[in-house]
C-alpha cells in the first residue's frame, strides 16, 4: 500500500490520449521531470472482478515487467488508484502504430526495405516472448507502436499468458479475428507460439498489399477466406485437424496454394520474402515456422537490406 502510494506520487496525470477496449489512456509526466512523458493506461474495472484485479490486467503486468527488450513496450510502473482501478505506466509512444502507416492516412509511402526493417523488429520481439515462454496472442498492426527513433514496439499484452501453464485450459477465443490462426478458429484448447507466427504472417502480408489480407466478417467467413486464399485444412495437409472441437470446412476443398500464387500477390517481397511468408502461413501449427527459424531465414540477408530505424517512414 505504501509502495503503491509512492509509485502513484511519481506521476502527474494529464489529458486523455485515447480509449481502448479495456482501458483509457492518459498522458502523464514525471513529477521530478515534467519534460519526461509517459502513457498511463487505466484499466477499466470489470464488475465480476471487483474483489481483486482483473485477470487480464494482472497478466499484462506480469509479462510486461518480465520482458525487457527494445522491441517490446516498457512498463515503468504499476499502481492502483483510489477507485481500485489498475494503472499501468508505459513508455510514451505518440507516433501511432503500423495500422496507421498501412492505412496511409497521412500519405506515407514505404517500400520493401522498410517492410523488412519492421518485420525484423516484430520477429525479434516475438522470438523474445517465445524464448521466455510467453505468448502474445493478439499481434496485429494496431498493437505495433512506433517510437520516436523509429523503433517498432510490441504492445498490449492484455491477452498474453505463459504457455507453461499446464493446469489451465486456454480459451480459444483470443486474437482479433483477422489474425486468428486456423487451430484457434477450430477451437483448439492446447496451442503454442505458432498462433503468434500466423498473426506475424498476416501482418507481413498486410504490409505488402496495404490492406488486411484475410478480413473475415464472422468466424465462419474467416475460415472460408483461409480455405480460399491459403488452402483447405484437411487430414492430408494437417493430420488430426478433423478431430478439433469446432472443425468444419466448406466444400469443395481447395489444395494448398503454391509458390506461384504467392509470388503473384506478394511478389514485391522477392523470392525469399515469399518463401518466409509461406512458411508463416502453413495451416498445420506443428509444421509452421518457429520464431527462431524466422530469424535464421535467408530473407534477412538478401537485398534489399532493411532500412535503418532512423530512416523509416513515419507520419507527421
Ligand atoms: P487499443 O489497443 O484498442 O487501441 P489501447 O488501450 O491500447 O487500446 O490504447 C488506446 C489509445 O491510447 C491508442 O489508440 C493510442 O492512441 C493511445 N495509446 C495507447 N498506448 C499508448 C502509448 N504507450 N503511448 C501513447 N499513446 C498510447
Amino acid at each position: 500500500e505504501q509502495l503503491n502510494m509512492e509509485e502513484k506520487a511519481k506521476y502527474i496525470k494529464g489529458k486523455k490520449l485515447g480509449e481502448g477496449t479495456y482501458a483509457n489512456v492518459y498522458l502523464g509526466t514525471l513529477r521530478s521531470d515534467p519534460t519526461h512523458f509517459v502513457a498511463i493506461k487505466k484499466i477499466k474495472i470489470q464488475a465480476e472482478y471487483t474483489e481483486g484485479l482483473a485477470p487480464d490486467a494482472v497478466r499484462e503486468l506480469k509479462h510486461l515487467q518480465e520482458l525487457s527488450h527494445p522491441n517490446i513496450i516498457t512498463l515503468h510502473s504499476v499502481f492502483s488508484s483510489r477507485d481500485q482501478n489498475l494503472n499501468l505506466v508505459l513508455e510514451f509512444l505518440p507516433l501511432g502504430d503500423l495500422e496507421m502507416l498501412i492505412k496511409d492516412v497521412e500519405g506515407v509511402r514505404y517500400g520493401a526495405a522498410d517492410i523488412k526493417a519492421w518485420m525484423g523488429m516484430l520477429s525479434r520481439a516475438v522470438w523474445f516472448c517465445h524464448a521466455n515462454a510467453v505468448l502474445h496472442r493478439d499481434i496485429k498492426p494496431n498493437n505495433l507502436l512506433i517510437a520516436a527513433d523509429g523503433m517498432v514496439k510490441l504492445a498490449d499484452f492484455g491477452l498474453a499468458r505463459a504457455f507453461a501453464d499446464p493446469y489451465k485450459q486456454m480459451t480459444s477465443n483470443v486474437i482479433t479475428r483477422w489474425y486468428r490462426p486456423p487451430e484457434l478458429l477450430f477451437g483448439a484448447r492446447h496451442y503454442s507460439g505458432a498462433v503468434d507466427i500466423w498473426a506475424v504472417g498476416l501482418v507481413f502480408a498486410e504490409l505488402l498489399i496495404r490492406t488486411p489480407y484475410l478480413a473475415g466478417d464472422t468466424e465462419v467467413h474467416q475460415i472460408s477466406l483461409i480455405c480460399q486464399a491459403i488452402g483447405t485444412p484437411t487430414e492430408e495437409v494437417w493430420p488430426g485437424v478433423s478431430k478439433l472441437p469446432e472443425y468444419t470446412v466448406p466444400e469443395p476443398h481447395n489444395p494448398v496454394r503454391g509458390r506461384e500464387t504467392y509470388l503473384g500477390t506478394f511478389g514485391t517481397a522477392g523470392y525469399e520474402g515469399v518463401d518466409l511468408l509461406m512458411a508463416m502461413l502453413v495451416l498445420d501449427p506443428r509444421a509452421r515456422i518457429t520464431a527462431q527459424a524466422v530469424l535464421e531465414h535467408p530473407w534477412w540477408s538478401c537485398e534489399p537490406r532493411p532500412t535503418r530505424k532512423e530512416d523509416l517512414p513515419r507520419k507527421g
